[in-house]
């Protein structure tokens, strides 16, 4: 049978809750064991699909098309496993499926309420988790912060879940804070204590506690901790604040959290292999180079909007044993300007990540042109090759009047268009292109060397492609079109020869770099980024 860990969070939020569940997962990983990861999220947005990413951050694309939270991006890159539909649960999910069935008629005539049939519903979805992907483990991160009015019908369903399987099949992990006073120079465990006492009011006592804190746990804290909460001492994790986070797993494994979960599941302690982990640790606490790229965007403020762009570019610079440097640089700012060398002077690769609506898109087509005209390393994603084949079609085939229906719904010259699927869709939410399509590649082009396969399968989110009317005339200037989709005849990837490095995909390959597995279009993009330094230098 699956056993459950849930995360809950006490005292202030940003603590590093999805990194605490994921190091867990990833340890129980490492000792054999399949380990699957879910997230609540106490909003009513049945998904965070058509929430700005001003207010949320990016938006995370599972391989089966679901859009995610951003820390589900977290979870694949920590545990290096795909997850799914299950993973994201919102109140707004629950609430919607809940109404439907109501509407249904399946309750027969009862009165709906929260408890049973909202919690119902919760516990449901993580039994369904369990076991649609047949995984030893589930760890639930419970989103918020104990004592939040959204979360209580969450934490009731946890509750219930310790009552109906039992402590041998469910653990719960509760992070909390433990703040360094300055003047009496100590740790305080009183924040702890009141958010311990607040999830025993829900009726959770929590099986271990994991404490954010700025210097190591001594001895009496710990014990504070054991004696005012009533968990054994070892049970008190200290989660001392790190610069590189792939530390963390390596700071709970030598503090044995991983045994105190599988003991407590009577689960056999089997031998754990780091060794992938320590490597990583090594590599990014030793980067020996340094190099600028311009992330040209319009969400730029918000560094969490674009987190999976800038953590495979930091992938990418593993590999090549560079620290990557990010130029942000907002798309609209460039658009009143005549010469743009000052924005990108020192910089030695440009990219335009994905983005919604007409705001800031000559900024980036501006962006687009100073990079193939200077022949800097270009890597254009979804948007991003949008508004490269605009570009190319203005500047280089003299469609001077070339756009996007997005943008100008009567454009006259549509080079990106409304996919004829989605020319009848109303609703917004969950009816965009999403995830895994598959893409053909043609032999002797760029994007064949970078991944060095005829077929590859990657994620989608957007509505609008490129116009194939145009095609002909963009290839006959030189543009290649190097990856189509060949069941909907759909380009994927564009690229320019004439040029060091200009590549552009329909797709986002950001989902699925990892850490000790760059992207292969990230790799590239790092490569050809370094070489162009290095002739710079010469
Ligand atoms: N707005 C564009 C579209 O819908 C691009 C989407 C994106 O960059 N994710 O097609």
């Amino acid at each position: 049978m699956t056993k459950y860990v849930f995360v809950t969070g006490g005292v202030v939020s940003g603590l590093g809750k999805g990194i605490t569940a994921s190091s867990l997962a990833l340890l129980l990983k490492s000792r054999g064991y399949k380990v699957f990861m879910q997230k609540f999220d106490p909003y009513i947005n049945v998904d965070p699909g058509t929430m700005s990413p001003f207010q949320h951050g990016e938006v995370f694309v599972t391989a089966d098309g679901t859009e995610t939270d951003l820390d589900l991006g977290h979870y694949e890159r920590f545990i290096d496993e795909e997850l799914n539909y299950t993973s994201n649960i919102t109140t707004g999910k629950i609430y919607s499926s809940v109404i439907e069935k109501e509407r249904r008629g399946d309750y027969l005539g009862a009165t709906v309420q929260i408890v049973p049939h909202i919690t119902n519903e919760i516990k449901n979805k993580i039994y369904e988790a369990g076991t649609t992907s047949n995984a030893d483990i589930v760890i639930t991160e419970i989103g918020g912060t104990i004592g939040d009015i959204e979360s209580q019908a969450f934490i009731e369903s946890l509750r219930q879940m310790r009552n109906e399987i039992g402590k041998e099949n469910t653990l719960f992990v509760h992070t909390t804070l433990v703040p360094f006073i300055y003047g009496s120079n100590e740790l305080k465990t009183k924040p702890t204590q009141h958010s311990v006492i607040e999830l025993r009011g829900m009726g959770i006592q929590p099986d271990i506690i994991v404490c954010r804190t700025p210097i190591e746990l001594e001895d009496n804290i710990k014990d504070k901790i054991s004696l005012f909460c009533s968990i054994p001492k070892e049970h008190v994790i200290d989660s001392i604040d790190v610069k590189n986070i792939y530390q963390i797993p390596i700071n709970y494994y030598k503090q044995k959290m991983d045994e105190i979960v599988l003991n407590q599941f009577g689960l056999e302690i089997k031998k754990s292999n780091l060794k992938g982990l320590e490597n990583l640790v090594e590599t990014v606490n030793h980067l020996d180079k340094e190099m600028e790229i311009a992330l040209v965007g319009k969400y730029v403020e918000l560094h969490d909007a674009y987190i999976s762009v800038v953590e495979s570019l930091k992938h990418a610079g593993y590999f090549y044993n560079t620290k990557i440097l990010i130029r942000w640089i907002d798309s609209e700012q460039l658009e009143s300007e005549n010469n743009l060398d000052d924005f990108f002077k020192g910089v030695n690769g440009i990219i335009v990540p994905g983005g919604f609506g007409n705001r800031g898109i000559e900024g980036k087509i501006k962006a687009i042109e100073y990079a193939r005209v200077n022949k800097i390393p270009y890597l254009g994603l979804c948007l991003g090759l949008q508004l490269a084949v605009i570009e190319f079609a203005r500047n280089v085939c003299g469609i001077k009047d070339a756009s996007s229906t997005e943008f100008n719904e009567l454009c006259p010259n549509p080079v990106i268009d409304l996919m004829a699927d989605q020319k009848s869709v109303v609703n917004m939410g969950g009816t965009l292109r999403l995830g895994n399509y598959e893409c053909h590649i043609k032999k002797n082009s760029l994007a064949y060397k970078c991944y060095n396969e005829e077929y590859i399968v990657e994620r989608h989110r957007h509505r609008y492609e490129v116009n194939n009317q145009y095609i002909q005339t963009l290839e006959e200037k030189g543009l290649v079109f190097s990856g189509i989709n060949d069941k909907s005849n759909l380009v994927e990837i564009i690229e320019y020869p004439d040029h060091p490095h200009f590549i552009a995909c329909q797709f986002h390959p950001e989902f699925k770099s990892r850490p000790t597995r760059p992207h292969p279009l990230f790799k590239s993009f790092i490569k050809a980024s370094i070489e162009y330094q290095n002739q710079k230098e010469l």
